[in-house]
């Protein structure tokens, strides 16, 4: 099986954390979510991985461990993941410099209905 962790940021705090991924047949799913520091990331080599395919979420995926936010949004501009609870407001991308921020629409719309399990 395929599997990888991809790095995200928390919204709420900008802390980081690690999103565990796996390859199904149809898909790339988010099973798992852990707390993670910038020194392990980095010895890990996480945040490495680039997934050019349909991101979805597992119904046992915890959310966020930092806010348990039960989302998360790709920045249209950096790329990178933020967390994201879904509610109908502005998200902000936590990734310095980037801070982009917009309301998030497109393919995000499939991650809040699996997220709404
Ligand atoms: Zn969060
Ligand atoms: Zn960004």
């Amino acid at each position: 099986m395929n599997a990888d962790v991809l790095l995200a940021r928390c919204e709420r705090s900008a802390n980081l954390y690690g999103l565990r991924i796996e390859e199904r047949s149809d898909a790339w799913y988010t099973t798992w979510a852990f707390a993670l520091d910038q020194r392990r990331a980095g010895r890990e080599k996480y945040g490495n991985a680039v997934i050019n395919a349909l991101l979805r979420l597992d119904e046992g995926f915890p959310g966020c461990p930092h806010c348990e936010a039960g989302s998360f949004v790709k920045c249209g501009i950096c790329a990178r993941l933020t967390c994201w609870d879904g509610g109908a407001r502005v998200w902000r991308c936590r990734w310095s410099p980037c801070r982009y921020s917009g309301v998030p629409s497109g393919q995000i719309e499939s991650f809040h209905q699996h997220a709404d399990v």
